[in-house]
């Protein structure tokens, strides 16, 4: 089934042998001028790539401040050369989170230091050729911007920055990614990325307003554009349509029900997901968020909440205000944004919903921290609330439950491999690689405490890993929503049965 070997599932997580050159290959498809100019960038590469390359990394040198200092302190102690999921499942030495920056930090000697200017042997330092940006293409591309290594780094350097900034250097002089381009593109004509046009929307509304009464006997509401809802709900366009996702919307809708709010989603924001994030642009970023913006102003609505997408998140968390601020006309009594696991795990606290446990009886569940949740936001009012709340809300629901290895959850969680603009058939390889320490986890939980489902909040992990744990030997099915799990044990009032 795969035209790459799938990797060997060991007891545990294995420092492996490097194999240089192993995933030197061309990288995912390139953006075509259609993709590129919509975002502002050139539609191919200029004439004058390496000049506009140059100049456009002396313009974040200066922009990010971090960026430098990133460029300047590694002190090469290889703390983080074991760190990255790219690196456990491919064994390509450029794969090291270390050895990934160092494709940047080569160039930027040469061209900003003074040694790497005068003296570039000495110092590593090269010159930006052909061959290097095709490098930048490939490797920087083969990282989902997942933070993990900056967590182990003394130094806290960032690769997840590094790459972001290699990004926008390479779609600025005419070498972007199609499949995060083009997606973007989409947002700004049809508002969401999957080009999912209002009539579409409204019919998958309608159509899960009938399944839940059918399920329920309860009319439950999907408002779609209602003006004056106290709510606005940004999701994942997955949530419309995909599997698991679709079964957290469902949940969402039978949590707003049941506390009495009014609600609705937003045609023109139908999208919680921020691409502008994955390749390093501000300025497609903040597009993006206004949309946001436009969207609650229009509707009148007092409240955002988000649901459940990891990169959303951090977007959203982190920089909302910053993007599309001031908030000032929402109601200040609530946390703005908030994440509908704040939200449910709430209600759970105040005993507003009506929960039948048994309900998810039938499986043993895991929780895999997204990284964008885990290690760039939080939830709730303290530390550690982005690992406590979505748990807290899972055993509200459930009666078994089991924590992966701690060195894989929490702030040191594994990414699903997908993050990052790489979930794209084009990277399959990548992708499937670059899941073997997730998988490992999950198997050594599956095999000694009879874990049956993995249950995630972002939208990216969710499609991966029903793509990817195939190629592992597990089900797709095994990947459910937290939401869903809400949505399975919720009793709503005057349920039939
Ligand atoms: S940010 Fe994540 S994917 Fe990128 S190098 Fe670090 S560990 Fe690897
Ligand atoms: S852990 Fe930090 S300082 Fe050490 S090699 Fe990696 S990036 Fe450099």
């Amino acid at each position: 089934m795969a035209d790459f070997e799938i990797p060997e599932v060991k007891e545990d997580i294995e420092i492996p042998h490097i194999h240089p050159g192993v995933m030197e290959k061309p990288g995912p498809f390139v953006a075509k001028p259609e993709h590129q100019k919509p975002l502002g960038y050139p539609g191919e590469l200029l004439d004058n790539w390496q000049e506009a390359a140059i100049a456009k990394m002396g313009d974040l040198l200066k922009k990010y401040r971090s960026l430098k200092v990133f460029m300047d302190a590694c002190v090469k102690c290889g703390a983080c050369t074991d760190k990255c999921h790219y690196y456990l499942g491919t064994t390509d030495p450029n794969n090291m989170p270390v050895a990934r920056q160092d494709l940047f930090r080569k160039v930027y000697r040469r061209y900003f230091t003074f040694a790497g200017k005068y003296f570039p042997r000495l110092v590593g330092a090269v010159d930006l050729t052909e061959e290097v940006l095709d490098d930048w293409y490939n490797y920087f591309h083969q990282c989902s911007e997942c933070r993990r290594c900056s967590v182990y780094c003394p130094y806290g350097i960032d690769t997840a920055e590094v790459t972001m900034a290699a990004r926008e250097v390479m779609a600025s002089v005419g070498k972007g990614q199609k499949y995060s381009n083009e997606i973007i593109g989409k947002v700004f004509t049809i508002g969401n990325n999957l080009g999912l046009p209002e009539p579409a929307l409204r019919d998958t509304l309608e159509g899960l307003e009938e399944e839940v009464e059918e399920d329920t006997g309860v009319k439950v509401r999907y408002p779609l554009d209602e003006k004056g809802a106290e709510i606005l709900l940004i999701t994942p366009s997955a949530d419309f349509f995909a599997e698991p996702h679709i079964d957290g919307l469902i949940g969402y809708g039978k949590v707003f029900h049941e506390a009495g709010v009014s609600w609705t989603l937003s045609s023109k924001a139908s999208e919680a997901a921020n691409f502008g994030l994955f390749i390093g642009s501000y300025e497609n970023m903040r597009r993006i968020a206004l949309r946001i913006r436009e969207a609650a102003l229009e509707l009148g609505v007092k409240r955002i909440i988000f649901g459940e997408c990891g990169h959303a998140w951090r977007v959203a968390y982190s920089f909302l205000n910053t993007l599309a601020g001031p908030w000032d006309f929402l109601d200040q009594r609530y946390p703005i944004p908030q994440h509908i696991c704040e939200f449910t795990w709430d209600l759970l606290q105040k005993g507003k919903l009506k929960i039948d446990k048994s309900a998810n009886d039938d499986m043993v569940l895991t929780f895999h921290d997204s990284c964008n949740v885990a290690r760039a936001s939080r939830m709730g009012d303290k530390p550690g609330g982005q690992f406590e709340i979505p748990r807290n809300v899972i055993k509200a629901v459930c009666n078994n439950y089991v924590d992966m290895a701690p060195e894989t959850i929490g702030e040191g969680t594994y990414c699903c491999g997908g993050g990052g603009g790489l979930l794209t058939d084009d990277l399959m390889e990548v992708r499937v690689k670059g899941a073997l320490p997730r998988i490992t986890a999950l198997k050594d939980v599956v095999e000694h405490n009879g874990v049956t489902h993995m249950a995630a909040i972002c939208a990216i992990c969710k499609s991966q890993f029903t793509k990817v744990i195939p190629y592992y030997g597990f089900g797709m099915d095994q990947i459910v929503s937290v939401h869903q799990l809400v949505s399975n044990a919720i009793v709503l009032t005057g349920q039939t049965e």
